[in-house]
């Protein structure tokens, strides 16, 4: 979407919520605007969505509309759907006694704004608007943006203490905004790194990829390893976060990458991480069997390739076959993200100084031959498995005239193979008269199985 198309939507988003808050104010109850929409709108950052706060009870926020879905009725919050948007409506609320430095015990609705935004994390994130465009601004959030500060709403220590989340989302915005984390807030996040151990993986990983997939993740990832709070998860991390010479070098150089799975692959490289061990721990971050293997794969694939240029890097058709061939074994999306991976390794070596480890052996455009290529290469490869193969396991069968075995799968193997790298075509006359001549009655005996 361009600019103006996003700013159309944005403005219909807030005129949605108008009309919600409208309804709300017209039944005699309050509703305002609150948090992040609140802090991007006076950033002049794109809002993604609008939350509001209103006095009314969640039940009578559920009557008052015909659209909604409760969603989180207990903790007071509504979701109301009007044109094609959806706003969470949550009642004024606080939260009391916290347990596991995590959850509050109860909330616990109240009458007062104040109180409502008194329970929020940082004062960037404790303001509302009402309906005319007013500011409630309690505790100076605007003024901390104009400095570009991240700070506790109240003590840092008993915010961190009630909820340890909070510290590692004190890091994901003062890396989002580039702000400065204040300094009391800084202090009681340091002392308190190892309460991080209450915190459910499940979240730890979440706000580790918001992080990790961010404009600014260089720093994120910095403030991260200064605070130390990645120590103290409640799984042990492999090397609990390493900080190394690897790490610091890639801080650097991260943002520049596409989002996505590259970046996955050049954090795991950075820390040293086996193959093996880098799935245990993205297995303790509770990441998916689906998305851990995507991850281990494209390390696998880079370290793989990595190793094969060292050694055959002026062998132009060596390496294209490498290239296609890796398609095959750890499929397109992995492949993808070694080439983001290759890309950031030669920016590094051509534009710092530090020629960064053993690829300052490698001639910059001989790498640059790769990176130039491995999109022909990658469209010329049409077959990466046995799906996409023009012919059958049973036709093969039939012409060979055998029986299922282990056999089988090899010659299907066999036949992705020469077809991915394009020594013959995947046309099944092509393929048949190919299994024939290799593996048929009358193949050499050296080709038979
Ligand atoms: P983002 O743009 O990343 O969504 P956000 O400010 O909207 O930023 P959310 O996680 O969506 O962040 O939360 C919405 C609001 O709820 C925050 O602005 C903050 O006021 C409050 N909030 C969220 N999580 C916490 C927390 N752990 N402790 C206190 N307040 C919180
Ligand atoms: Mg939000």
């Amino acid at each position: 979407m361009s600019n103006h198309l996003d700013s159309h939507w944005v403005e219909l988003m807030e005129q949605g919520a108008l009309h919600v808050m409208q309804v709300l104010l017209g039944k005699g109850h309050r509703a305002f605007m609150v948090g992040g929409c609140v802090r991007d709108r006076l950033m002049n950052v794109q809002v993604k969505d609008i939350d509001i706060a209103t006095s009314a009870a969640p039940e009578t926020v559920l009557e008052l509309f015909d659209k909604v879905i409760p969603t989180g009725l207990q903790h007071g919050t509504v979701t109301v759907l009007y044109k094609q948007f959806s706003y969470e409506v949550t009642t004024f609320r606080k939260e009391n006694e916290y347990v596991n430095h995590r959850h509050p015990k109860t909330v616990q609705f109240v009458d007062e704004l104040h109180e409502d935004l008194l329970r929020r994390d940082f004062t960037i994130n404790a303001m509302a608007l009402d309906v005319d465009a007013q500011l409630i601004d309690p505790y100076d959030g605007l003024e901390d943006i104009k400095r570009g500060i991240i700070r506790c709403v109240g003590n840092a220590h008993e915010r961190f203490e009630e909820d340890a989340l909070r510290m590692m989302r004190a890091i994901r915005f003062a890396a989002r905004f580039r702000f400065r984390i204040e300094d009391d807030t800084w202090k009681a996040a340091l002392m308190l790194a190892p309460l991080m151990e209450h915190i459910a993986m499940e979240r730890v990983r979440t706000e580790w990829e918001l992080m990790l997939q961010s404009k600014e993740a260089g720093l994120a990832i910095q403030l991260l390893a200064d605070s130390g709070m990645l120590k103290r998860t409640r799984n042990e991390l492999a090397y609990r976060f390493v900080w190394n010479e690897r790490i610091r070098i890639i801080t650097s150089w991260i943002d520049q990458m596409p989002i996505g799975l590259g970046r996955w692959g050049i954090w795991a490289w950075a820390s040293e991480l086996s193959p093996g061990v880098l799935r245990t721990q993205l297995q303790r971050m509770t990441c998916s069997k689906h998305q851990a293997n995507d991850i281990v794969k494209s390390l696998q694939a880079f370290l793989e390739w990595y190793e094969f240029i060292c050694n055959h890097l002026h062998e132009e058709d060596a390496v294209k076959l490498q290239w296609k061939r890796g398609i095959v074994k750890y499929e397109r999306v992995c492949m993808c993200a070694v080439l983001e991976m290759i890309q950031i390794f030669h920016r590094m070596n051509s534009e710092s100084f530090y020629g960064p480890f053993s690829i300052e052996l490698l001639d910059c455009s001989r790498i640059e031959f790769v990176i130039s290529s491995s999109k022909v290469w990658d469209e010329e490869v049409k077959v990466t498995n046995a799906r996409e193969l023009a012919i059958s396991g049973h036709q093969v069968m039939q012409i060979l005239k055998k029986t299922p075995g282990p056999w089988l799968s090899e010659v299907i193997n066999h036949l992705i193979d020469v077809t991915a790298i394009g020594e013959i075509p995947n046309h099944l006359d092509v393929l048949e008269s190919y299994i024939q001549l290799t593996w048929g009655e009358s193949a050499d005996d050296g080709h038979a199985h």
